[in-house]
């Protein structure tokens, strides 16, 4: 996957983000860069997803003061997916607390594909990611109550996040409901070492409720953002969840959020992010924004391959890259910017 970095030079290097106008014409810029690009394939393994149309980009950036800037087609909605995953992941730590969840769904990337069966079977049936299939079922199935408060506990949670309320899309929910198959079997595998105590398949049915909320990019931002702020939605300013766990969350997206791609996008990026199979992608960047972007076609791994480039450019561009120094930020010009390989086999 080429990122398209190695051509952009730093515009802005501050403590906070530069002005309105400066951060708008950089997200201008992102979008107008990256829309003719049209690498990378739309999932269709939940038939649905493959009627999504490969054109449709957007890209928004919601500064925690609630500014905010809204690029291409950033009110699109699609399912959120995989995204899902980071906020639930939020809600539940804020429920249960950071050591149940560490010791039952863990915080390592696997280095596997997001609905590998052998992700259970590495450790005995602790899943270690909670942001791949085996380890979001086992996070689910921790939501006290029955599948009914399950549901109600995340349909809430997420529409606090993006501070509106999420809807369900009937027909993705039920066209991966006809189709997952390997999540019912990864349910039943992590019910079989004990990970989860509750019916393995309404925990799946739930899940695959979770990813079939319809979120646009806007949204994205708003909950990036509220990832960013320490919990606080930069719209609304409800406290969704507390700071601490924010914190954790991030460590854990920063691990794990882009699949096996993971340490590729930290490497180029340097920001915690996630992405989903519907071509969402949110990252974080913590105490200034949070960007959402909207692309389908996606890389081998299941990224959207326009939303990794366009918060390549952004994270560049402005200097986001919470490992660069002052220094290792002025010396990020063109011609010294790290190069770029394929990442792990699919
Ligand atoms: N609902 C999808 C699945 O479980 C989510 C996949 C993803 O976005 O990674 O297969």
């Amino acid at each position: 996957m080429e990122l398209g970095v190695g051509d952009v030079s730093q515009r802005a290097a501050t403590g906070s983000l530069p002005g309105w106008d400066d951060v708008e014409s950089l997200v201008v810029e992102a979008w107008q860069r990256n829309r003719g690009v049209d690498d990378g394939t739309v999932a269709d393994y939940i038939p649905i997803l493959a009627e999504a149309d490969p054109t449709a980009f957007g890209i928004a950036v919601v500064e925690v003061d609630g500014d905010t800037h809204d690029v291409g087609d950033v009110d699109v909605a699609f399912s959120i997916q995989s995204i899902s995953k980071a906020f639930v992941y939020a809600l539940v730590c804020a429920e249960i607390g950071h050591e149940a969840v560490l010791e039952r769904v863990g915080v390592d990337n696997t280095g596997l594909p997001f609905n590998s069966v052998m992700a259970v079977e590495l450790a005995a049936g602790h899943p270690r990611n909670p942001m791949v299939n085996a380890g979001a079922l086992a996070t689910t199935a921790l939501i006290p109550g029955d599948p009914a408060d399950q549901w109600r506990f995340i349909v809430d949670g997420l529409s606090r996040f993006a501070g509106r309320a999420l809807e369900l899309d009937d027909v993705v929910y039920g066209s991966e409901a006809a189709t997952n198959q390997r999540n019912r079997a990864i349910a039943r595998l992590l019910e079989s070492y004990g990970r989860i105590d509750r019916d393995p398949l309404e925990v799946v049915d739930v899940y695959t409720r979770q990813c079939a909320l319809r979120v646009t990019a806007h949204d994205l931002a708003v909950m990036a953002a509220t990832l960013a702020d320490g919990g606080v939605n930069p719209i609304t300013r409800e406290q969704v969840v507390p700071a601490t766990v924010c914190r954790d969350t991030l460590a854990v997206l920063a691990a794990s959020g882009l699949y096996e791609h993971s340490g590729e996008w930290l490497f180029e990026i340097g920001l915690p992010g996630k992405s989903g199979v519907a071509g969402g992608v949110i990252a974080v960047v913590p105490g200034k924004a949070g960007i959402g972007t909207y692309s389908p076609p996606l890389d081998r791994a299941g990224n959207s391959v326009r939303g990794q480039r366009a918060v390549a450019f952004l994270s560049r561009a402005l200097g986001l890259n919470l490992f660069a120094s002052d220094a290792a930020r002025a010396a990020d010009t063109p011609h010294t910017s790290p190069g770029h390989t394929e990442g792990t086999p699919a």
